[in-house]
């Protein structure tokens, strides 16, 4: 076992015991960077992940560890390290893609208009509008190889990578590429579009047709074919699809949210036929890579923004890139309909209220309390109780004024939720967190960590 399918084992087995916000806060992008004897190196994104690691999952990690590698581990330690490249087939993040974003915006990206042609491909995806950073660069330069000469290089191309992360993009880049030769036919579908097809033939008796379409192309791009798992049908009629075309040396793309293995229920053989080829990954743009996207997006629209206000963007929307492209379009959207030039406070207030707007509606005053208590490790009685250990007082400042700062809960109404305390004391503790907020890094930070618990439940 590699070292990194020793991490995904031992991602596996917490995952079993953490609900699905807790994984994703701490587990997102964590890695095993050195694995000797008994010593292991955990690397993770930033301090307040390794101190919570070290704190609160230590002992289950040396646990799951020493299951998944079956012998005594002494040490683990936890290394603040940022995403490191990715060697081919290897996955850096270690989530799958339904946990990708923590945050959930709005998806104007999704609801663009979605020109396609006989292909099944859309003329805006291509290979010129794609901007390649270490988080791509390898599905991109075999993307590029399988469009320059198809069925002769990896065959099949499996792309996987989270949401968002420009898998389809990619796929209908190739698509849109040999399209250019008058000669050459690709199709694209997703993988629910063949489902689809299949089902309807079989029910309509056009097994033959759908046959003929399908094995008769140059290249075929399966978007998406994580959602073929547990169909048996279908598969059985892939499988066969795609041997018909592999012996014809006609070229397969697939993409995945996930690597063939760790799809569920597919078969076998549809799994090492996926290995054949080449298995590349794509995932989170780093800063400059975001910005660098931004930046491009800004030029095709013509809409130009100043390098302070692209930055910040880049830095506040992390997870993927059409929530990216979803949050710019927004500024852009709201500076033009106020004829306003566009500043980095104007910026700053439209990607809070895209931030904040949509979970605002679920969050309550009991959610942050419950939150609050979990993260400390404390029970909730305790943290609206009336003990003055600083261990419960700090906690109950926290969670009073996230309640003023998240949902704009009334000064009384904080105090009738700590057990009728008066609104004064709930005045000096939003004062007073609000105050250190400003001053220390670490108490942002953890701030940072505990809004986002909240947002994910
Ligand atoms: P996925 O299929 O992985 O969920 P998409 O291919 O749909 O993601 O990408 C989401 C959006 O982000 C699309 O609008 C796409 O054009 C854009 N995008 C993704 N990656 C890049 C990139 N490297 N450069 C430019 N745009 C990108
Ligand atoms: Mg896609």
């Amino acid at each position: 076992m590699t070292n990194q399918e020793i991490w995904q084992a031992v991602l596996g087995e917490m995952e079993l015991n953490l609900s699905r916000a807790n994984f994703t806060t701490w587990f997102k992008s964590t890695f095993i960077s050195a694995l000797e004897e008994d010593k292991a190196i955990i690397s993770v994104p930033n301090t307040f992940t390794k101190a919570w690691l070290e704190k609160k999952y230590h002992r289950d990690i040396m646990q799951a560890l020493e299951k998944v590698v079956q012998k005594k581990i002494k040490e683990i330690l936890y290394k603040v390290e940022l995403l490191r490249k990715a060697p081919a087939g290897e996955r850096v993040d270690g989530i799958t893609a339904s946990d990708a974003s923590a945050l959930s915006l709005p998806r104007e990206a999704a609801a663009k208009e979605f020109k396609v042609n006989r292909f099944g491909l859309n003329t805006q995806y291509i290979f010129e509008t794609f901007i390649v950073g270490k988080n791509n660069q390898l599905a991109h330069a075999a993307a590029k190889a399988v469009a320059s000469s198809p069925g002769a290089t990896y065959n099949p191309l499996f792309i996987y990578g989270g949401v968002g992360l420009g898998k389809t993009h990619l796929l209908q880049a190739i698509g849109n590429e040999i399209a250019k030769q008058n000669d050459k036919k690709p199709l694209y579908v997703t993988c629910e579009k063949f489902t689809n097809d299949y089902v309807q033939a079989v029910r309509t008796g056009h097994g033959k047709e759908f046959k003929d379409f399908y094995r008769n192309v140059d290249l075929l791009l399966i978007d998406d074919i994580q959602f073929m798992g547990g169909k048996e049908g279908t598969q059985e009629e892939f499988f066969h699809t795609f041997n018909e075309l592999h012996q014809t040396n006609r070229q397969i793309v697939v993409s995945s949210d996930r690597q063939p293995k760790a799809i569920p229920s597919l078969e076998q053989r549809l799994q090492s036929r996926f290995e054949w080829g080449m298995i590349v990954d794509i995932v989170q743009p780093d800063l400059e890579t975001r910005a660098a996207i931004l930046e491009a997006k800004c030029r095709e629209k013509s809409y130009p923004l100043t390098s302070d206000i692209l930055t910040y963007i880049a830095s506040v929307i992390q997870s993927n890139i059409r929530e990216l492209e979803g949050a710019l379009n927004r500024v852009i959207a709201y500076h033009q309909f106020n004829q306003a030039d566009p500043t980095l406070d104007s910026t700053k207030e439209i990607l809070a209220n895209i931030i904040n707007s949509l979970p605002s509606k679920s969050v309550t005053p009991k959610l942050i309390i419950e939150v609050v208590a979990k993260f400390y490790d404390i029970e909730i009685v305790d943290l609206i109780g009336k003990s003055r250990k600083k261990e419960l007082v700090v906690p109950r400042q926290i969670a009073m004024f996230l309640m003023r700062e998240e949902i704009n809960t009334s000064f009384p109404s904080i105090g009738n939720e700590f057990g009728g305390r008066d609104h004064t004391t709930a005045i000096h503790a939003c004062n007073k967190v609000g105050n250190e907020v400003k001053q220390d890094q670490r108490k942002k930070q953890e701030l940072e960590s505990i809004k986002q618990l909240i947002y994910s439940f």
